[in-house]
């Protein structure tokens, strides 16, 4: 098999500066709980500590997107985090909106109309924002476009035309674990928040869950979220019909018992390769309009598309900014291992090692690992 390393030809030169490249990286840290008025006025200092200013043009319309947090699910980053930050954005004549993609699993967010009223429910409408909110893949999710690449696993990745389309992209990501990248920051707020229904298939192909029968408790949960009906009840035990699931994951996240399992050796690092490259089809033509914040607030085990709310795993740390996905994941993951006195991501996840997406990130040429921590604020 041809490695990438074997794949980079001149064109990914960029790519190897990149990697001896030290990003920026800015740190407002928070106690432990911190009210939701300190978290916003700390996310205004880090746009202003960064200069973000400087990478907006008056008129630009400016994506901001973000997980607006499933039915029932507490952890999402609020509302009022981002009040002062689009005043300042408003301030700048430019024009920000708040935007996802619709999800691969049926939940509250797998189409427009339910995504932009679950939005609305968790406080994101217009009239407490001031700012609209743009589901940016279209009512069915049809409304994306065939990013041409040069990946390992893809050649075009299917990117939600309005964050294509926008001229600015605000990255606003919640820290947590998931079980199947490990850990989901930056990257995985762009390489899979950003595909279309059918890109999030196209990274999840190689993911293959099989029930317990042993576990199973009959729930039915698994069987409401599939969203293709592959899972039915036989003999009183959920059962996957192989020839129709096409490995979502979704179920294994759903089940509370934990009677659906994953083989990954060898699955999610394919998965978080496949989420790097997306990424990267999302943001190789904004190098110098991509702006990150990344809150270290409330950090859970799976992430915000849990329909139910989640104990935290460790403290809160603070709030993290940068022009630089990948080393703003970095830095996520280093802060939050420091405080947990561990490597947190991969104490929760050993079998979904997230290292294969940071460093899949870093050799595509959208970052780099390496990064100086500017803290602010002390
Ligand atoms: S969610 Fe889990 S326990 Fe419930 S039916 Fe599905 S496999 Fe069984
Ligand atoms: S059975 Fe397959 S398609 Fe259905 S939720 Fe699970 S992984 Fe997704």
């Amino acid at each position: 098999m041809v490695t990438l390393e074997e794949r980079l030809d001149g064109t990914r030169l960029e790519g190897e500066e990149l990697r001896n490249k030290v990003s920026k990286v800015w740190f407002a840290p928070v106690e432990d709980n911190p009210s939701k008025e300190d978290v916003a006025q700390k996310t205004l200092e880090l746009y202003q500590a960064a200069n973000f200013r400087s990478i907006l043009e008056e008129g630009d319309l400016v994506a901001m997107k973000m997980h607006f947090g499933e039915k029932n699910n507490t952890g999402y980053i609020k509302p009022d985090y981002l009040h002062p930050l689009i005043k300042a954005l408003k301030d700048a004549g430019v024009k920000p909106y708040l935007t996802d993609a619709n999800t691969l699993y049926r939940g509250e967010r797998s189409n427009s109309v339910d995504h932009l009223m679950q939005a609305y429910a968790h406080g994101f409408g217009p009239e407490n924002m001031g700012i609209p909110v743009i589901i940016a893949d279209g009512i069915r999710s049809k409304s994306y476009e065939e990013v041409p690449i040069d990946g390992v696993h893809f050649k075009s990745v299917k990117i939600a035309n309005d964050i294509l389309h926008s001229d600015v992209l605000f990255v606003l990501s919640h820290a947590t674990g998931h079980g199947g990248t490990g850990l989901g920051a930056a990257i995985k707020n762009i390489g899979m928040g950003s595909a279309s229904r059918s890109g999030k298939q196209n990274q999840h192909s190689d993911v293959k869950p099989r029930i317990l029968r042993e576990v199973c408790r009959a729930c039915r949960l698994c069987i409401k979220w599939c969203p293709v009906d592959a899972i039915s009840m036989v003999d009183g035990k959920a059962e996957i019909d192989e020839s129709i699931c096409y490995g979502c994951a979704e179920c294994t996240a759903t089940c509370q018992f934990g009677a659906i399992e994953v083989n990954w050796e060898g699955t999610s690092r394919a998965l978080q390769e496949k989420m790097a490259e997306y990424a990267w089809g999302a943001v190789k033509d904004k190098r110098d309009k991509i702006a990150c914040f990344t809150y270290l607030i409330h950090v859970t085990k799976l992430c915000d598309c849990i329909g139910r709310a989640q104990p935290a795993v460790i403290r809160d740390v603070g709030i993290l900014a940068s022009y630089d996905p990948v080393a703003i994941d970095q830095a996520a993951v280093d802060l939050l291992a420091e405080a947990a006195n561990k490597d947190l991501f991969y104490d929760m996840w050993p079998e979904n090692d997230y290292n294969a997406q940071l460093d899949h990130a870093e050799r595509m040429g959208m970052g780099s690992r390496r990064y100086e921590l500017i803290t602010i604020g002390d």
